[in-house]
C-alpha cells in the first residue's frame, strides 16, 4: 500500500507542477496555489536567484546572467529546439524501454513498433520545416511581389517604411526585433522553432501542432492498450478477486487494480499522464491557430484588432460624453423645462451607451475555403504575385 500511495503522490506532484508550469497564468488560476506555483517557477525563482548571485558575487554575477537571458530571450537561439530534440527523443526512448517488450501484445501488433518510429520521423520533419524554411523574408529584391500580396486596409494598415530595413513594409508584415527583419503576414517569433511563424511557413507550423497532437494521442492510445493487454493475459482480475475474496464487480476491484497498476506500470501510466496533458495543451493551441487561419488572421492582427478598438471606443465615448456636456450646458441656459419623469430618465439610455459599435473590419477573410488555400498555397508563391515585377517594368 505504501508504494502505492508514494507514486500516486509523485504522479500527483509531477502533474500539478506541469500544469502550473503551462496553464498557471490562464485567468481560472488567478489567487490560486497553482497561480503561485506558476510566478514562482516562471518569475519568482528567477528574481530570487538573481539576487542570491547578487549578493555572493556582486553585480558581475548578476549582469553575466542578465546577458544568459538576453541571449536566450531577445536573441536567436537554439535552446529551445535542442530541448524539444531531447525531450522527443527522451520520452521515446523511454517508451521502447519501458512498453516495446510488450509489443506484441494482445491489443497491439508488431507494426506499431515501426509506426511509432515513422511518426516521430514525420514529427521531426515537420520541425526542420518550420525551423528552417523562409517564414517570407522581406528584402529590397523581393519586397515587389509581398507589396502585391496583400492591400493596405488603411486601418491597422497604411503604406510606410520599416525604420530599421529601410524598404517599404507590406501590409501584414512586421520587423522582428529578435531576427532583426522584415516578415511578411507576421504570425509571431516562435522561440521553440527558433524562427518567425509567417506567409510561407504558417502551413508547417499547423502541420507541426496537428501532427504532435496526433502524436500524444497515438501514444496515450498505445501505452492504454499495452495495459490492456497485460491485464487481459495475466488474467490480473481473475487473481485479484480471488485473492482479495471479493466479488468481481468494477466498485470493489478499481482501488485494487489501480494499486497493481501503480506498482507494475508506473513509468507507463506517468509516460500517460504526461502525454494526455501536452495533447490537451496541443490541441488547445491547435484550434487557436485554426480559427486564424480560417479567418485569415494573425496572431500580431489579433493584437492590432483589440488596441485599435479599444482605441476607437475611448475616442467615441469622449465624443459622446463632450455632446452630452454641450447639451446639457445649452439646455441650462434655456427655459427650465417640466422634469423627466423618474421613469422615463430610469429607461433613458446613457449617452455613453448611444456610441456605435466599433467593429473588425478584416479585408483579408475572403471564405475559409479560400483562407485555407492562402495558407496552403502562399500568395507570394503563386505565379500572378511573382510576375508582378514585370508587369509593372
Ligand atoms: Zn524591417
Ligand atoms: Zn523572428
Amino acid at each position: 500500500m505504501g508504494v502505492g500511495w508514494i507514486l500516486a503522490l509523485h504522479g500527483l506532484a509531477t502533474l500539478t507542477v506541469i500544469i502550473s508550469f503551462l496553464c498557471g497564468n490562464w485567468p481560472i488560476f488567478r489567487r490560486t496555489p497553482i497561480g503561485a506555483i506558476h510566478r514562482f517557477l516562471t518569475s519568482g525563482a528567477y528574481e530570487y536567484l538573481l539576487r542570491f548571485v547578487g549578493l555572493v558575487c556582486g553585480n558581475k554575477g548578476t549582469d553575466a546572467i542578465l546577458g544568459v537571458e538576453n541571449f536566450c530571450c531577445n536573441r536567436p537561439n537554439p535552446s529551445l529546439q535542442i530541448f524539444y530534440l531531447v525531450m522527443v527523443g527522451g520520452i521515446y526512448f523511454i517508451i521502447t524501454k519501458t512498453s516495446f517488450s510488450y509489443i506484441p501484445g494482445y491489443y497491439l501488433s508488431e507494426v506499431h513498433r515501426y509506426t511509432s518510429f515513422l511518426a516521430i520521423g514525420i514529427g521531426i520533419i515537420l520541425f526542420v520545416l518550420t525551423s528552417f524554411s523562409d517564414p517570407g523574408t522581406v528584402n529590397a529584391d523581393n519586397v515587389y511581389k509581398y507589396l502585391a500580396s496583400y492591400p493596405y486596409d488603411e486601418i491597422i494598415y497604411t503604406q510606410k517604411e520599416c525604420p530599421t530595413c529601410k524598404i517599404p513594409k507590406p501590409a501584414r508584415s512586421k520587423h522582428c526585433s529578435i531576427c532583426d527583419r522584415c516578415v511578411a503576414r507576421f504570425d509571431h517569433h516562435c522561440g521553440w522553432m527558433n524562427n518567425c511563424i509567417g506567409e510561407r511557413n504558417t502551413r508547417y507550423f499547423m502541420a507541426f501542432l496537428l501532427w504532435h497532437f496526433l502524436i500524444c494521442v497515438y501514444g496515450v492510445v498505445a501505452i492504454a492498450l499495452v495495459i490492456a493487454g497485460e491485464l487481459k493475459e495475466s488474467r490480473i482480475i481473475q487473481i485479484l478477486t480471488v485473492y482479495y475474496g471479493i466479488e468481481n464487480s468494477v466498485r470493489s476491484l478499481a482501488p485494487h487494480l489501480v494499486q497493481w497498476m501503480l506498482g507494475s506500470y508506473d513509468a507507463q501510466i506517468l509516460l500517460m499522464v504526461f502525454l494526455a496533458i501536452v495533447s490537451l495543451l496541443l490541441a488547445g493551441f491547435f484550434g487557436y491557430h485554426a480559427s486564424l487561419c480560417l479567418t485569415n488572421t494573425t496572431t500580431n492582427e489579433t493584437f492590432k484588432w483589440q488596441e485599435y478598438i479599444s482605441w476607437q471606443k475611448k475616442i467615441s465615448e469622449a465624443r459622446a460624453s463632450s455632446e452630452a456636456l454641450k447639451a446639457s450646458i445649452s439646455g441650462l441656459s434655456k427655459e427650465e423645462k417640466p422634469p423627466e419623469s423618474k421613469w422615463k430618465s430610469f429607461f433613458r439610455r446613457s449617452p455613453l451607451e448611444n456610441t456605435d459599435p466599433v467593429v473588425k473590419q478584416n479585408m483579408y477573410d475572403r471564405g475559409f475555403i479560400r483562407n485555407i488555400y492562402e495558407i496552403i498555397v502562399p500568395l507570394s508563391s503563386r505565379p500572378a504575385f511573382r510576375g508582378n515585377k514585370l508587369k509593372r517594368s
